[in-house]
């Protein structure tokens, strides 16, 4: 599986550096995300590295489905019954800082749109 030594996100998913885990299994976690945006911020990344959505090819459909089905298990666990965002910042006008894919989930408050 594709590990890169320097990726922050790598090292939490090799259990290197700590993080607030809330669901891990065979090919991604989620965890907390240190400087949360909303009162519910998790981060759900797959355990290979890949860089951002721009960077999958077609076979990596199955584990970017598989990330976006357990974003939605974790807002039924979580209980995000009025609603919640889920966000996945690309590249560098994406917004992007950490070049590990990520998908934010975001509940608590009314998100806005457009979004800054
Ligand atoms: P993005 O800006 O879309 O690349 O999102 C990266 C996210 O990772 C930001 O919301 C950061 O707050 C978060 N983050 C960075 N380092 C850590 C860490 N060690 N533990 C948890 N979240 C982190």
């Amino acid at each position: 599986m594709a590990f890169s030594s320097d990726c922050i996100f790598c090292k939490i998913a090799a259990g290197t550096i700590p993080a607030r885990t809330e669901y891990a299994d065979e090919l991604c976690l989620a965890f907390h995300d240190v400087n949360p945006q909303a009162p519910t911020h998790l981060l759900v990344i797959p355990r290979q590295h890949l860089v951002s959505l721009a960077h999958c090819a077609p076979q990596d459909a199955a584990l970017l489905g598989h990330l976006l089905q357990v974003a939605a298990e974790l807002s039924k666990k979580l209980e995000l019954s009025n609603g919640f965002r889920a966000v996945l910042n690309s590249g560098a006008d994406g917004g992007q800082t950490v070049d590990h894919l990520h998908v934010h989930l975001l509940a608590g408050r009314t998100m806005h749109w457009p979004p800054g």
